[in-house]
């Protein structure tokens, strides 16, 4: 039902009493194509309730312009619709007033978007939408615009739509900005791959459509739907700049899914098409026994069709598809199927953590409050994590660890633990040993072998890529300098006896940490039979004054009798 629809039947909802109130605060106001500025919203608002979102969401995306566009007092949006449409309203207005330019403008994009996301998915699916509406509507505006808007929609909406899991949405936001972003690569593209060209692909693949589905049938597998698309001019790019620009190497020209009941189906599916068609060597990818980590779900295969042509099928169930499709927003669809059709802003933040987003955005917004962390290396690290695709790791205890493509095994470490990363010596992948510059693969089981009291080393950097490895080697490589300005980097270890008792450890310890020592290792020998143990701790100190002055420390500790020191 279309809103217009929903409208007539219930004048009463709060999505009339929105639909209402935007259409008189816009009253007047025209887009650039002449039509009433209306239309925008109210197409906003249908994405969005395609998508599934609650009458809620849906409001928000009519009164999404009023603020900033229509300059309503944000007081009488609250006072009409209530805490939770206003926020929703607020929060979409506060990413749009970011003006994507350059680099420092676009950390500051990203952190809105971040902070949004971290707090209601809903404002995000909004933003998407008027951005998807807007990019559709991209044609009209001045040329200098048209760049700005495609080029953020390219860097950072289709990505994070991936990331969101909402793949076709994804790609139509890259085709969408491609003509824009790249004219003149445009127009070469199409004299390539021509109108008549795509035509011809499509009776192609009707034709083998047709014959799967004779197949299927011999093998008593009834698909619920099959559909092929031939890929867009804008993912069609982006695909021919990782092969060198060659045409040849894209495998996915031509796609056809195939939507069965389940996984089973998906398998046998699966044995049919390389029965009809040779499979590819080595391009069988199973994302259903290892999903994408965005969650993505589906078999894939690149067979060789009739005229030498490269086919990729893709099989997966009906709830594989729905996830694949719509991504997060399946979850709200989830949650509204679940009876209820209410949704607070709680559960929105509960769905942002399933995704386990948040924890990495929080990471984030800490290091933008860092004035050390340049905007530079924050939104590399930014593009890496939230916009490339992850592989998939397994520790010895069977956890599953998302980490970016190209993550090596001292990524995989400072992802285990801060202490572990700065310890590591080595790792051993399915059991073999490797250097730990060592490029990880998705499946890979990765044991870290470390050192006690063993520091980071500067050329890790060369191969770190996570954002959380690369800060942290470079906090600790920044306090290594400046603690031993003065000194070679030599280390002092303490050897302590004393009566033992509750706490002795701790005390000494904390008598260390206080003078801002780095310990790196303790040790506490027993003395069998004496009952008094040796205390053995090595600190991150060498100056000969600051040694004397720890041990003077030390010693005034309860019931240590003895403290003596050497360079270790
Ligand atoms: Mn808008």
């Amino acid at each position: 039902m279309s809103i217009k629809e929903q409208v007539k039947k219930h004048p009463e909802s709060l999505v009339a009493k929105a639909y209402r109130f935007a259409e008189q605060a816009h009253a007047g106001q025209k887009r650039k194509t002449g039509e009433p500025y209306f239309n925008h919203v109210l197409a906003t608002a249908e994405i969005v309730s395609d998508w599934n979102l609650d009458e809620t969401a849906v409001a928000a995306a009519l009164l999404h312009d009023t603020i900033e566009d229509a300059d309503k007092d944000p007081a009488d949006i609250r006072r009409e619709f209530g805490e939770e449409v206003y926020f929703l309203v607020d929060g979409v207005a506060k990413i749009s007033r970011v003006k994507y330019r350059q680099a420092s403008a676009q950390v500051d994009n990203l952190r809105k978007l971040i902070l949004a996301l971290s707090e209601d998915l809903r404002v995000v699916l909004i933003k998407l939408a008027d951005r998807l509406h807007n990019m559709r509507t991209l044609a009209v505006l001045p040329r200098e615009k048209q760049k700005r808007i495609a080029l953020e929609t390219d860097e950072v909406y289709a990505p994070l739509a991936y990331r969101l899991g909402m793949h076709s949405l994804s790609s139509e936001f890259q085709n969408l900005a491609f003509p824009f972003l790249h004219p003149e690569d445009y127009r070469k593209l199409q004299q390539v791959v021509t109108k008549e060209f795509i035509a011809e692909q499509i009776r192609y693949l009707e034709r083998i459509r047709d014959k799967l589905s004779e197949f299927l049938k011999e093998h008593h597998i009834s698909p619920r739907e099959i559909k092929f698309r031939v890929k867009g001019y804008g993912s069609l790019y982006k695909k021919m700049q990782k092969h060198q620009n060659s045409f040849d190497r894209v495998y996915d020209l031509l796609a056809m899914r195939i939507i069965v009941s389940d996984v089973a189906e998906c398998y046998a599916a699966l044995g049919v098409i390389h029965a009809a068609w040779p499979p590819l060597p080595g391009r069988i990818k199973d994302y259903i026994a290892m999903p994408k980590p965005n969650g993505y779900r589906s078999l894939h295969t690149n067979v060789i069709g009739p005229d030498n042509k490269i086919i990729e099928f893709q099989v997966r169930t009906t709830q594989m598809e729905e996830d694949n499709e719509l991504g997060v927003t399946a979850h709200f669809l989830y949650k509204q199927r679940g009876g209820s059709m209410s949704f607070a802003k709680q559960e929105s933040k509960q769905i942002a953590e399933e995704l386990r987003i948040v924890r990495q955005l929080h990471d984030w917004q800490e290091r933008l409050g860092n004035p050390e962390e340049s905007s530079d290396d924050l939104l590399e690290a930014m593009k890496i994590e939230l916009f490339r695709d992850r592989i998939f790791v397994v520790t010895p205890r069977g956890d599953v660890f998302d980490l970016p493509s190209g993550a090596t095994p001292i990524d995989f470490a400072y992802h285990i633990h801060s202490e572990v990363g700065d310890t590591s010596t080595g790792a051993k992948v399915n059991g073999k040993l490797v250097p730990l510059d060592h490029t990880l693969r998705s499946g890979d089981l990765v044991e870290i072998l470390t050192q006690k009291g063993k520091k980071p080393s500067e050329h890790w950097l060369a191969f770190a890529k996570t954002g959380a490895a690369r800060g942290r080697i470079r906090s600790v490589l920044r306090q290594k300098r400046s603690g031993t300005l003065l000194s070679s980097a030599l280390h002092t270890e303490f050897k302590i006896s004393g009566r033992d008792r509750v706490g002795l450890i701790k005390d000494i310890t904390s008598v260390i940490a206080r003078a801002r020592v780095n310990i790196l290792s303790v040790n506490q020998q027993e003395n069998a039979g004496r009952g008094n143990p040796t205390i053995r701790i090595v600190c991150d100190v060498s100056d000969p004054e600051r040694v004397a002055r720890l041990a003077e420390k030390i010693s005034t500790v309860a019931s240590v009798t003895e403290v003596t020191h050497h360079a270790v």
